[in-house]
């Protein structure tokens, strides 16, 4: 069987004699730029395990494609072998449970987790950044563990899961740990994987009683957040409100805020506690200068962002929303 992948102008195709449990080799069938690179498609935990800690300096995960191989076409990075994880049940499927919460494979793609059903009951402020995220082409193949393993600071799904306080679940050559979402950015394009280590799933509490979210972006020509801000209130029993708030590309990774979701739990209902709170999430931000805005431009829309998400979530929650 010849498997061709497409991206860009070009074509790599796979070549037939090899065994699908090993490397196989890749050549380019048009277009002329690639190196060639080696591609391992492993079907068990254990046998990716193998392969990773084998090729940790030289390969690369391939999960959705829609950035490693952007990044290959443009010779970005120049991996030995692609280690595609797609085969991997362990790493696929959502589940929920109301007292355990959702537990989110890796590879689940954006398209899957916005249409499953517990997710857009019990976890909606995920279904609106989802729905942000890209084109549906785009939200067809890019994952959830793709989405967080890129560290990118202007990714959709991360602000909504830091306001869901979600743990990654990591394996390696030591074994597995699980480190919160909040702590696996190290900078951007930066994690706290070790090298060898695979994002396995990524969990998430068991929902408040009530809860709703907004989610509110600046987008570059309807595609790449320029800036956004996720906003969180959630309700166990009582009148005591949770707040979370955590931002798009107004740093070099996905931030929480953490003085404001303080400062909105305890400060008197009113407009003064949403303009300090967004002040508060200005101050938060370190955003960058790029061509797409000025770090200024994106300090100023944090504070119109925060505001308006706060804003909603406070009419929504007077209203009971989720
Ligand atoms: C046209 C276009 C529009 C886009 N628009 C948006 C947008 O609006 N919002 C947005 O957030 N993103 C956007 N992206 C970026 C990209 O699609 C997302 O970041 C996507 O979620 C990446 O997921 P993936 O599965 O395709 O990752 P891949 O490209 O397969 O991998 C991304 C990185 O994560 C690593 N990786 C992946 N999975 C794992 C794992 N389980 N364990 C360890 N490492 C892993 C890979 O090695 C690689 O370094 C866009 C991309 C394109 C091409």
């Amino acid at each position: 069987m010849v498997i061709y992948i497409k991206f860009g102008c070009n074509a790599i195709r796979r070549i037939p004699e090899m065994n699908e449990w090993t490397y196989s080799d890749f050549y380019l069938e048009r277009g002329g730029n690639l190196h060639p690179f080696d591609y391992a498609k492993p079907t068990s935990l254990a046998e990716a395990r193998t392969l990773l800690a084998q090729t940790a300096a030289d390969g690369v995960v391939l999960a959705g494609g829609s950035d490693v191989l952007r990044r290959i076409e443009e010779e970005v990075i120049r991996p030995q072998v692609l280690i595609d994880i797609k085969g991997l049940p362990e790493l696929r499927g959502i589940s929920f449970s109301v007292h355990g919460g959702l537990s989110l494979g890796a590879t689940t793609t954006i398209s899957a987790l916005a249409a499953h059903n517990d997710v857009r009951r019990h976890y909606s402020l995920l279904v609106k950044a989802s729905h942000q995220l890209g084109s549906l082409r785009i939200r067809n193949r890019a994952t959830v563990g793709g989405n967080i393993c890129v560290a990118l600071p202007q990714t959709d799904l991360p602000p909504a899961l830091l306001c869901y306080d979600a743990t990654c679940h990591l394996l390696g050559p030591e074994g597995e740990r699980t480190v919160p979402l909040s702590e696996c950015y190290k900078g951007t394009r930066q994690t706290a994987l070790e090298p060898g280590e695979l994002l396995v799933r990524v969990t998430l509490p068991a929902p408040a009683a009530y809860s709703y979210g907004a989610y509110h972006t600046v987008r570059q020509g309807g595609q790449t957040t320029v800036v956004g801000a996720a906003v969180l209130a959630r309700r166990a029993s009582g009148p005591s409100t949770e707040w979370r708030i955590a931002l798009a590309a107004a740093a070099p990774y996905p931030l929480r805020a953490y003085e404001a979701e303080t400062h909105l739990a305890s400060a008197e209902p009113g407009a003064a506690m949403v303009e300090k709170a967004a002040e508060l999430a200005m101050r938060a931000a370190q955003p960058a200068d790029d061509i797409r805005a000025s770090a200024r431009y994106r300090r100023s829309m944090v504070g119109v962002l925060v505001r308006r998400g706060i804003e909603e979530v406070i009419e929504q929650l007077s209203g009971r929303g989720r």
